[in-house]
């Protein structure tokens, strides 16, 4: 089985799942490595998710230890990253001891496309080129992080969708987010949230998961973006089948920040 680098507990608001649960289930998923990575986004509505690091590593450090024997527990966070807080972010990030860091764009300019208050007043189009921009501008202010998190996100939401998305509509953002990720020897996940979703697709697609890899990118994770026990490793198949096709025949875990490659069975 695949290990699963992107799991949300209830150290997050938007999800109920006790940790333990979340081991017992990929010990029974005979998931190698599981990494925990809760939210951090400073000054999203009401603080709702700053992450309690005090408790978090205490309860996450008790199981590691606790289930040593059937699954290797690491320790991660998902940041949210805006231009304009990268004061707290940066200060956040170097304070803790992390196995692993994904960057993620959930607030662009004040506003999560997760709302439909984000596409209103301007095209779909208009409102994903906005999204990409600001995913390129935290590729230049930012570097502590590990891979950068389902980079087009923003196609999940619009009232609107976009039918006609692809890589080369918006190739001028897409192109200059993978070079610079690749150059900074960064990586991308595959975020396998969006197969349950009305895209019925990774984060990103496929498309640009195969142009990462002509463009020379080598660090890629697999994450399920559970928010709840039922999804972990979910659609891990489709991942693979992904990677396979795309020409990886491994994927990387990261521990104390360091990319470990497996090998794909
Ligand atoms: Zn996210
Ligand atoms: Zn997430």
């Amino acid at each position: 089985m695949i290990s699963d680098l992107h799991l949300h507990s209830s150290f997050s608001s938007d999800s109920k799942s006790n940790p333990e649960d979340i081991v017992k289930k990929a010990v029974s998923l005979k998931l190698p490595y599981i990494c925990f990575t809760d939210h951090n986004e400073f000054e999203y509505e009401d603080n709702l998710f700053i992450l309690d690091t005090e408790n978090y590593f205490k309860q996450l450090n008790t199981l590691k230890e606790k289930y040593r024997n059937e699954i290797h527990i690491l320790i991660g966070v998902e940041q949210g990253l805006e231009v304009t807080k990268s004061n707290n972010i940066n200060a956040f990030l170097s304070k803790h001891n992390f196995d692993f860091i994904i960057a993620s764009s959930h607030m662009v300019n004040g506003i999560d496309p997760y709302y439909p208050a984000y596409f209103e007043g301007r095209s779909t189009y208009d409102a994903i080129c906005e999204y990409f921009q600001s995913v390129l501008n935290n590729l230049n202010c930012f570097s502590n992080f590990d891979v950068y998190g389902h980079i087009d996100y923003v196609i999940r939401y619009p009232k609107i969708p976009d039918e006609g998305y692809c890589f080369d509509k918006y190739k001028e953002y897409l192109i200059p987010i993978l070079e610079k990720i690749v150059d900074s020897g960064k990586g991308i996940e595959i975020n396998t949230n969006g197969f349950r979703t009305r895209i019925k697709e990774s984060n990103p697609s496929f498309e640009i998961i195969k142009k990462y890899r002509e463009m020379g990118g080598e660090i890629i994770t697999i994450g399920s973006d559970a928010h709840s026990v039922e999804y972990i490793a979910s659609d891990f198949d489709k991942a693979r089948n992904y990677l396979k096709a795309a020409g990886f025949d491994y994927y990387n875990v990261f521990i104390n920040r360091n990319p470990i490659k497996i090998a794909l069975d």
